[in-house]
């Protein structure tokens, strides 16, 4: 039984199945949730007689912290966590100045196939349950002794190819009597997947979406993302649109810039017409190189140049600041090297 995956509604049942006053599932989800507990023992509020009994609905979900990287240049953290099975998740602490953020992984792994990611060179092993992803964020609040604030889930994985756990984790990790991290505060990004963008917009949640858009024709997007091949950017605009009439929510563009392949001007022109109909906002990210692939960062002056083409576009444009490069600091590197050293 995976206690720290059910909500509230579902932990008074159960705990209440187990023969206990129903009012000592709040205590229980305090425990988990906000005082971050590791295991049923330290829960001195609850008898022993029904931490016996939890324990016996087996273990509380934890990960092993296998491996920490600091950056020496801003700080930012890499963590390498195992997963009781073996498998193996990475996420990242960041500090900025209106705050701490939290990158997690949504999946073991991914199917999606981007060629530019390192994340899925060897497809998907498995989705993550909403405890796993809350444990990544929770590890590194006990690891940090600090407060996070914002969470990005863009790490390994396609979240919306984990739709249901996705879901749960959001209203785990923003309930008031756990971490308490307001909605506003997370961005889920997603490679375009049309139906559950959608889905999502109907969800009543106050989440940014994130689409990782990549390039401004479908052809130039297919030979980028396999996903393009199953949705086009005409579907993708339309649920983008849907996104922010039901959210209220401006979406948030990504996109990867690589040397000769999306960063000319004429790029930047179709990339505005694109933005130019919708409430959004642009985040250019200089493509961080992987080496099972050939692709380029475009020189810093291209960058620039392409930013500030958007901007003569009246196109809200940042360009997302590098962190953690010497520390394998793009998705799925670290996990990627640690998994070829046990192999050697
Ligand atoms: N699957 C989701 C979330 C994980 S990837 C998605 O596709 O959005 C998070 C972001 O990092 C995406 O925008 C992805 O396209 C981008 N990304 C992946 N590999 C990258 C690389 N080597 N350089 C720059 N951005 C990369």
């Amino acid at each position: 039984m995976d206690m720290k995956s059910l909500t509230r509604e579902e932990l008074k049942i159960k705990v209440e199945e187990l023969g206990e006053k129903g009012f000592r599932a709040g205590q229980l989800y305090q425990w988990m949730h906000e005082k971050l507990a590791e295991s049923y023992e330290e829960m001195t509020s609850l008898s022993k007689s029904f931490r016996a009994k939890l324990e016996e609905e087996g273990a509380l979900m934890k990960l092993d912290m296998i491996q920490v990287q600091e950056s020496k240049a801003d700080g930012t953290r890499k963590y390498l966590f195992g997963l009781s099975d073996g498998n193996m998740v990475e996420s990242v602490w960041m500090k900025y100045r209106h705050g701490n953020s939290v990158c997690i992984s949504s999946q073991v792994g991914c199917r999606m196939g981007c060629k530019f990611c390192a994340s899925t060179l060897d497809g998907l092993e498995r989705n993550l349950l909403p405890s796993e992803m809350l444990e990544q964020i929770y590890a590194i609040i006990r690891h940090t002794g600090e407060k996070v604030n914002n969470i990005v889930v863009m790490g390994t994985g396609e979240p919306m190819d984990n739709y249901d756990n996705l879901i749960r984790f959001i209203h785990l990790i923003s309930s008031p009597g756990g971490q308490n991290i307001s909605q506003r505060n997370i961005t889920v990004s997603t490679c375009g997947l049309v139906p559950e963008m959608k889905k999502l917009a109907a969800q009543g949640l106050q989440i940014t979406l994130a689409l990782s858009l990549h390039a401004t024709t479908d052809e130039k997007r297919r030979e980028l993302m396999p996903i393009a091949n199953r949705y086009s950017l005409k579907e993708l605009m339309e649920a983008c649109r849907y996104y922010f009439e039901e959210t209220g929510r401006r979406i948030t563009f990504e996109y990867a810039l690589v040397a000769g392949v999306n960063d000319r001007k004429e790029d930047a022109d179709a990339l505005s017409r694109l933005a130019g109909g919708l409430n959004c906002h642009v985040n250019l990210i200089p493509v961080n190189p992987i080496k099972e692939r050939d692709y380029r960062q475009s020189a810093r002056g291209q960058i620039e140049a392409f930013k500030n083409k958007l901007e003569k576009n009246k196109i809200n444009v940042t360009i997302r600041r590098e962190m953690g490069r010497d520390i394998d600091g793009a998705c799925g590197q670290l996990r990627r090297r640690h998994m070829e050293n046990d192999l050697a």
